[in-house]
């Protein structure tokens, strides 16, 4: 196996660790699965080590989320600005986890950017920003970055410290990156991981239900209104899509990721290849596209919605009015389509 954890990059590594004071894991804004598992997988991993690390992330992560072990410890931009900043500010290191340039964690750019400390990236995201790491390691094959930690943990020789702490962060965000190992990037590799855990005393089941049988009635409810009076099918193109207003959301008092999983659903109908998602966020639009096969879902939110991310799973923005936002994809969605033919047959 190829590693991108290489000897020298390693020992470089491992130098500015020890040195280190203090270490702080950061990851992007809107936290998912895969930046909670690897923020926390990494953070458990190290603390069990004696390191001075302290996680600190944007914002807050949905509450499906909230029972991942020693997310009590997460110290929030958001709700606790003055601690961040200093955290920040004093860090030696800071291991920028799940993404490939500072402006994917919103306010906490700035902070990252004036920070003297030594920047370790660990991504899987395209064109991660070079300038800004110390030390990068990129593998845009891996499924999740919590795939990464492992591969990190493994090249330091340190399996045998995963426990169950950190072993159920780094398997959650195995499965919530590849959708329960469906997509695409899910590789062989994927699933030695997972197995590997199994083998040391993870409770897989025990994750699984506690990210996907904990539906609120409301998300349900909100659920099938999106599908039943929401969603657009353009058949010629092979797209569907679903958009939401604010007070429709507060109609089932919507709570942070309840709307995360429904551009899957609208992708999982028969024939369908694009799927996408509209919502009205703080004075933007937040967008989220998935697609099948080959069809570059990231190029789009690149060339038309300030965004990107992965070829299946992309994510951007729109300044003004969500029928706006909705209108402008129904707009450049034929030329796309024409211009990925051969992918959307
Ligand atoms: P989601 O639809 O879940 O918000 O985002 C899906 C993926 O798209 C994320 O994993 C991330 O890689 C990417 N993404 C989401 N929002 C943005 C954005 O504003 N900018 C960029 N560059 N990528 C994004
Ligand atoms: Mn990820």
């Amino acid at each position: 196996m190829t590693t991108i954890f290489t000897e020298s990059k390693m020992t470089e590594l491992v130098r500015l660790m020890s040195r280190a004071k203090s270490i702080v894991i950061t990851s992007h804004k809107s936290p998912d699965g895969d930046s909670m598992g690897c923020s926390l997988g990494l953070f458990h991993f190290l603390l069990k080590q004696g390191y001075p690390v302290t996680v600190c992330h944007p914002d807050m992560a949905p509450s499906f989320l909230h029972w991942m072990p020693g997310s009590e410890h997460i110290v929030l931009l958001e709700s606790e600005p003055e601690k961040a900043k200093k955290l920040l500010e004093n860090a030696d290191l800071i291991f920028c986890l799940d993404y490939h340039h500072p402006s994917r964690t919103g306010k906490m750019e700035e902070l990252l950017v004036a920070s003297k400390a030594g920047k370790i990236i660990i991504d899987h995201h395209r064109d991660p920003d070079q300038e800004f790491a110390t030390l990068l390691f990129s593998d845009i094959t891996a499924s999740s970055t919590s795939q990464l930690i492992y591969d990190f943990i493994e090249a330091l020789d340190r399996l045998d410290l995963i426990d169950e702490k950190s072993g159920t962060c780094i398997y959650t965000g195995l499965v919530t990156d590849t959708g329960s190992f469906r997509f695409s990037a899910t590789s062989a590799r994927t699933h030695h991981i997972a197995g590997d855990l199994i083998n040391r005393g993870i409770k897989t089941w025990q994750v699984h239900e506690n990210l996907f049988d904990t539906n609120s009635l409301n998300k349900l409810k909100m659920v099938s209104y999106a599908l039943l009076e929401k969603l657009v099918i353009l058949p010629e193109y092979k797209t569907a899509y679903i958009w939401l207003t604010r007070k429709e959301e507060e109609r089932f008092q919507v709570i942070k990721g309840d709307t995360e999983g429904l551009v899957n659903q609208v992708l999982s109908i028969e024939g369908i290849r694009l799927a996408g998602f509209f919502k009205e966020a703080d004075q933007i639009i937040k967008i989220s596209f998935r697609s099948k096969g080959e069809i570059p879902a990231n190029q789009l939110c690149k060339m038309h919605f300030e965004g990107g991310g992965h070829l299946n799973a992309s994510g951007g923005k729109y300044v003004g009015k969500i029928e706006d936002a909705v209108q402008k994809f129904v707009t450049i969605l034929p030329n796309f389509v024409e211009e990925n033919k051969a992918l959307f047959e």
